[in-house]
């Protein structure tokens, strides 16, 4: 795979160990923040025209899926790789604390509701990773239920690939000292106080829970069909830079045309 992305890809079954994870991890890139920000901006127009032959082609369908601890800039990243894109056809699914209706179905239902259609680009902020998440480091579930729920996941996301529908996930990793910061500086800033949640500070407690949760998540759901990027997230430029790569090429790979005129209409003139 080109462009240094692959170091990133988490091979399937890998056995993480998330005291080696580093946020501030840049090796591999040679350039600094500037060079990254040519980069970025050139991978945009790049991404920019890719998916408007994605909705043109009508062929594919793509799934971007985001998973990260609080602040560690999920909204961030929509907002800069995606900037520009027509949003026509690339649409953003949120997924909070279930309501009492999601609650009273299977966990995917909610997260099948929202794949993208034929020609589209979703991006999953958050996800049925929750599930195995949050439902895993507070108990919201037991055991025996979060356990299967890799191998559903895994079967779930199969049949969608299958289906026609890339799938690349990307968990942004931030160490715990930078969430501090930035947490700190949600309270201090009044353009950052909306963005400050009471459960911010109390999640962080289960920091290292939620470490062992994401690191045996990442190892089982790594999969040919539906690879996991870990993502170095501390520098914003190159946390946007390694997922705009990631994306730029899988949509490289699927070599999609603009559809050629119908037969029919080849000899029509315009009067
Ligand atoms: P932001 O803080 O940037 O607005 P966010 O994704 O953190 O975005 P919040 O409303 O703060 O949004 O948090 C959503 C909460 O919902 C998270 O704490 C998350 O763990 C929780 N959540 C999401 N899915 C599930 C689930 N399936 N089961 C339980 N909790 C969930
Ligand atoms: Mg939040």
């Amino acid at each position: 795979m080109g462009r240094g992305i692959d170091r990133f890809r988490i091979p399937p079954g890998a056995r993480l160990r998330p005291q080696a994870w580093d946020g501030d991890d840049t090796s591999g890139f040679r350039g600094g923040k500037s060079a990254a920000v040519r980069e970025l901006e050139k991978l945009r127009s790049r991404l920019e025209s890719l998916q408007e032959l994605l909705y043109a082609e009508h062929r594919h369908r793509l799934l971007v899926v985001l998973q990260a601890m609080d602040s560690a800039g999920k909204d961030g990243t929509i907002r800069r790789v995606f900037q520009g894109v027509n949003p026509q056809g690339v649409r953003v699914a949120s997924f909070k604390v279930p309501s009492v209706e999601e609650l009273a179905h299977d966990f995917l239902w909610r997260v099948h509701r929202e794949v993208p259609a034929t020609g589209e680009i979703t991006i999953f902020n958050r996800s049925h990773y929750e599930d195995v998440l949050v439902a895993r480091v507070h108990h919201l579930v037991p055991k025996p239920v979060w356990e299967r729920r890799y191998r559903e996941i895994n079967d779930f996301e199969r049949s969608l690939s299958e289906e026609g529908t890339s799938i690349l996930k990307f968990y942004l990793h931030i160490d715990k000292d930078e969430q501090k910061r930035r947490l700190e500086e949600r309270l201090e800033d009044p353009t950052k106080h909306w963005k400050f949640s009471l459960s911010d500070p109390r999640e962080r407690r289960y920091w290292g829970a939620y470490m062992r949760a994401y690191a045996e998540a990442l190892g089982r759901t790594s999969t040919d069909w539906a690879p996991w990027y870990f993502v170095p997230s501390n520098r914003k430029w190159f946390r946007d830079l390694v997922v705009c790569r990631v994306i730029v090429h899988a949509l490289e790979a699927m070599h999609s045309k603009y559809p050629p005129l119908p037969r029919a209409l080849r000899s029509l003139r315009i009067t």
